[in-house]
């Protein structure tokens, strides 16, 4: 029996993995169809945390500003000082935001405030600690390197040096580096607004009781949180009812008023509801499978000129799909350059056993934590269901277990990707 017998057969198991996608290349296709959103709007400082740049900005002043001390201590002219000469009469002070204005010379010294500016005739700031101080004068026996504890004006950035790219993220360093270059507004790509409702009949929206076979609405929660956290415009259109007119009127609503649309629910082999039927009649969409669990049914493409995103209803389906496929895509769509999920992926030991099949790349969902020696490990969080929400919440990662993979024995490096900042 040849080795690509044994492979089928193993991977037989899975009635869908002859046409399936691989993750990676349902990301590539995803990734090479969407287009940054064009307009931009002149925002506030403070208005702009967590949008994305659509300036590159260049600095109009050196920072810092002037050339200062980073320690309490002492100005001095490195050059006056040899063996013989090891006192020095202080002259005055320099403080932060009020200089010294006269010039140093040879045996003369300044008191110095971090932050303060250098004065005229000192290269050099020697701390207060390593000083011995004399009332008039301080002695300095130890040998002191010229320029040590001098900040050079411009070494954070020069005049005219670019400080930020556009497609940068505004995060709080960002506008902590606008505002020391003194800007007090900067040009953002417009939102970009994301329209995203669910489909089933047996789903109830809060506030509504639930008879027999019904449960409420998660989804619409848990795209509400991911899709805040990424800071685009949300407009939550609620249940929609599984009825042709009731659907096909919200695809085009939903159309008319975003650029992307996301659904839950509905884009599996054998549903019984309408969301197929309509796409097809408005929009241009593959419906995928992809060799992953959870989230194997993907439909994905545009309606009447927004994109579509067409996630299947298992809550953990919902948010593993979102993170894999559509964060990625709807950053980029923002402007924001080189984007990648915020999900960076790195290795490390599994405490526990995973059980696992060949055929689907798995997201299981697992706890990162540092064992006994300080070695970070991941264990499992227990039951890996589709519909089992708990165990993202029980979770602070998901462990990437490849498509070809079989049970992780105890001990086994793995792919882990930190929730951490993100959920
Ligand atoms: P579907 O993909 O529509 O076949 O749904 C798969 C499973 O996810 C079913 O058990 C649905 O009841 C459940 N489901 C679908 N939509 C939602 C939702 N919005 N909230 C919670 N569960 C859902
Ligand atoms: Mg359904």
């Amino acid at each position: 029996m040849s080795n690509a017998t044994v492979t089928t057969r193993e991977c037989g198991t899975d009635a869908h993995a002859a046409k399936a996608l691989t993750v990676e290349q349902a990301r590539k296709r995803i990734m090479a169809a969407v287009e940054p959103v064009s307009g931009v709007e002149k925002i506030a400082l403070r208005s702009a945390l967590g949008r994305i740049l659509a300036e590159d900005i260049f600095s109009p002043i050196d920072v810092p500003s002037h050339t200062n001390s980073a320690v309490d201590g002492y100005a001095l002219a490195n050059a006056s000082l040899s063996a013989e000469t090891t006192k020095l009469r202080i002259i005055g002070t320099s403080w932060a935001g009020k200089p010294f204005s006269g010039r140093v010379r040879a045996g003369e010294c300044v008191r110095i405030m971090t932050g303060a500016v250098v004065p005229e005739g000192t290269d050099t700031v020697v701390m207060q600690e390593h000083v011995q101080f004399l009332g008039s004068a301080i002695d300095v026996t130890a040998g002191i390197p010229p320029g040590e504890n001098v900040r050079a004006a411009g070494e954070d950035l020069a005049k005219g040096q670019m400080a930020l790219a556009k497609g940068k993220q505004i995060m709080p360093p960002e506008l902590g580096l606008l505002a020391s270059l003194g800007t007090v507004e900067v040009a953002v790509w417009r939102h970009l607004r994301v329209a995203f409702f669910s489909t089933g009949d047996e789903l109830r929206s809060l506030g509504q009781s639930l008879s027999e076979g019904e449960i409420y609405d998660s989804n619409r929660y848990t795209l509400f949180g991911m899709l805040t956290r990424l800071g685009v415009e949300i407009l939550d259109m609620g249940v929609i009812r599984d009825d042709r007119d009731a659907i096909e009127c919200a695809f085009l609503e939903a159309a008319a008023n975003a650029d992307v649309i996301i659904t839950s629910g509905g884009v599996s082999v054998g549903e019984a509801d309408y969301v197929k039927e309509t796409l097809e009649r408005l929009g241009e969409i593959d419906f995928w499978q992809i060799a992953m669990k959870p989230g194997r049914p993907l439909a994905y493409g545009r309606v009447r000129g927004s994109t579509f995103f067409g996630l299947p209803g298992n809550p953990v389906s919902v948010m593993v799909t979102f993170y894999q496929f559509v964060e990625q895509a709807l950053r980029h769509m923002m402007g924001q350059s080189n984007a990648r999920s915020a999900l960076t992926t790195f290795k490390v030991r599994c405490a526990s056993r995973l059980h696992k099949k060949p055929g689907r790349t798995e997201f299981q969902r697992g706890i990162l934590e540092s064992d006994d020696t300080g070695e970070l490990v991941v264990r499992a969080t227990g039951q890996q269901g589709s519909g089992i929400l708990r165990s993202m919440s029980a979770a602070n990662c998901f462990v990437i277990l490849p498509r070809d993979s079989q049970t992780v024995e105890p001990g086994t490096l793995v792919d882990v990707q930190p929730f951490h900042g993100i959920l």
